[in-house]
């Protein structure tokens, strides 16, 4: 789950890192009562969504106008441009061509900046450990540096028997080319990041930039975190920063039925039982020639209701031209699917090719149950033969 920059800001200060001061606004009003209260000359009027890239992103139908993050030297600057940012469509390089309705900005105090830098923290899969990674390039696209000069990043891995410790910090302070107090600054803002990281459950935290200031102090001027879904259960203060507006409604439709659905840019739909069966119908559709429109797991034990809404939400998504079903009846009866199929198929008066393919428990049964429905379903006996036949279907339409 991602949370918005004023909340990450908010949880990090509680862990003793350094932020600027700031209050969240909703309104043009608040905007200005913010700005009257941090005081000023400078304030920092910046877009809350949950993409990167603000600063250089910009309103659709103001193309040549300013980005999402602007300095400015007075209340009315702040009221005058908190009016044209709220609920203006902030375009990204993270958000696609779509945008995201700015629906609450952050109002914070303006920071002298000497240096911008960039600091992340993640669980990485290789080594099994919370890495740190720093880089003198803040500020700017980090992917970008990782890829055209990687020796710019440097990484510090973290050993969870040990933990953080001072010298883990000083390593990444040098990296930084901090110097004086600065060094001891980093250190106390590393030793928070990673308390506030392992104590949260959170799966990334970035901070980009992380700023020297004109006086020497070391700030997180922008800061993004993400936290493991499954360790929310015991977080409840941070499930409730969840900003459903920011989420896919597809996908925010499919929790409620605790269905696993991701959205994808493909035009094949699969309903799948299993995440392992259906991460390996998703590769089998590439396989054939295909594009998986979405990730989608069932469950165990669906019911015909679960098929059915399923279904709904994989027809939600307008680039699907063709459906894939791949259900192996193991705990689930292969005749109990069938239904389930057939009754969403005629519910969503479907429009698109479907192939079903079944294997398992009562499989026979089930079969018959597609045969004898009337549909144009088209009954695969094995996964290739499914995800030929699904790729075939979509071609012969279009
Ligand atoms: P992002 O573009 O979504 O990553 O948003 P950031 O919070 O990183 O802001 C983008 C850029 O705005 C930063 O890299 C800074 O260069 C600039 N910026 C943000 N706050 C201030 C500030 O207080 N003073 C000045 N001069 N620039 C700022
Ligand atoms: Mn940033």
């Amino acid at each position: 789950m991602n949370i918005h920059e004023y909340q990450a800001k908010a949880l990090l200060a509680k862990y003793g890192v350094a932020v600027p001061r700031g209050g969240v606004a909703y309104t043009v009003k608040e905007a200005e009562e913010a700005a009257r209260e941090l005081g000023g000359p400078v304030w920092v009027v910046k877009s809350q969504i949950h993409a990167g890239g603000r600063g250089a992103g910009r309103f659709k139908g103001n193309e040549g106008g300013k980005g999402g993050v602007r300095v400015v030297k007075s209340v009315d600057e702040v009221r005058e441009n908190a009016d044209e940012m709220l609920g203006g469509i902030l375009v990204t390089k993270q958000t696609g061509p779509g945008g995201k309705e700015v629906k609450r900005l952050f109002i914070e105090e303006g920071c002298d900046i000497a240096r911008e830098l960039y600091l992340g923290m993640l669980v990485d899969r290789a080594t099994s450990r919370i890495t740190i990674m720093a880089s003198t390039e803040g500020g700017m696209d980090i992917e970008e540096v990782a890829a055209k000069t990687p020796d710019k990043i440097v990484t510090v891995t973290i050993d969870p028997a040990t933990g953080f410790m001072p010298h883990h910090g000083r390593n990444v302070a040098f990296a930084l080319q901090l110097e004086g107090k600065q060094v001891g600054a980093a250190v106390k803002l590393l030793g928070g990041l990673y308390a506030a990281f392992t104590d949260l459950d959170a799966s990334l935290v970035e901070v980009n930039p992380l700023v020297v200031t004109g006086a020497g102090e070391v700030i997180a001027l922008d800061a993004k975190m993400n936290f493991d879904d499954n360790a929310l259960i015991r977080h409840s203060d941070i499930a409730e920063l969840r900003d459903e507006d920011e989420e896919d409604p597809a996908e925010l439709e499919a929790a409620k039925h605790e269905l696993n659905y991701i959205k994808l840019d493909g035009n094949i739909g699969c309903m799948v039982n299993g995440a392992g069966l259906a991460m390996a119908t998703m590769d089998i559709i590439k396989l054939h020639g295909g594009e998986p429109a979405n990730f989608l797991d069932v469950g165990g034990g669906a019911t015909k209701e679960r098929v059915t809404k399923a279904f709904k939400i994989i027809l939600s998504d307008p680039h699907v031209e063709g459906i894939l079903v791949n259900i192996f009846g193991g705990i689930m009866r292969c005749d109990v699917i069938a239904e389930g199929v057939v009754a969403a198929a005629r519910e969503v008066s479907l429009q698109v090719p479907l192939v079903v393919r079944l294997e398992g428990t009562n499989v026979d049964l089930g079969k018959k149950i597609l045969s004898e429905s009337g549909l144009p379903i088209l009954s695969a006996d094995d996964l290739g033969d499914a995800a030929e036949k699904v790729v075939q279907a979509v071609k012969e339409a279009s």
